[in-house]
């Protein structure tokens, strides 16, 4: 897949965010999808438009999650672990290389 990233023709086929304020789209899947990819953050980032260091930042601090649990002996031994849900299949095997010469 390839990153192309570009202005659009019309203003209504990308939706501005924060890490976008040029615009752009890409071509690439992910960008299709999501509407961003890190193609479209690094170009609006050449450009000056961003700082990638400090949305990065930003994004960092909007969800704190505080560490309140703590192991307090024994007792705190985590029961069986019961089968994950298969959310992810999905997203992994969109992404995987098909590839035919396994042996
Ligand atoms: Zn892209």
């Amino acid at each position: 897949m390839m990153h192309k990233v570009s202005v659009p023709e019309e203003s209504t086929s990308c939706l501005p965010c924060r890490v976008n304020p040029m615009g752009l789209i890409c071509t690439c899947k992910q960008a299709r999808k999501t509407g961003i990819c890190h193609a479209i953050v690094a170009v609006n980032h050449r450009c000056g438009k961003i700082n990638i260091a400090s949305e990065l930042m930003k994004m960092g601090k909007k969800k704190k999650k505080k560490a309140v649990h703590r192991a307090t002996g024994r007792r705190q031994m985590q029961p069986e672990s019961s089968s994950d849900s298969e959310t992810d299949e999905e997203q992994t095997l969109s992404d995987l290389p098909t590839s035919s010469d396994e042996d």
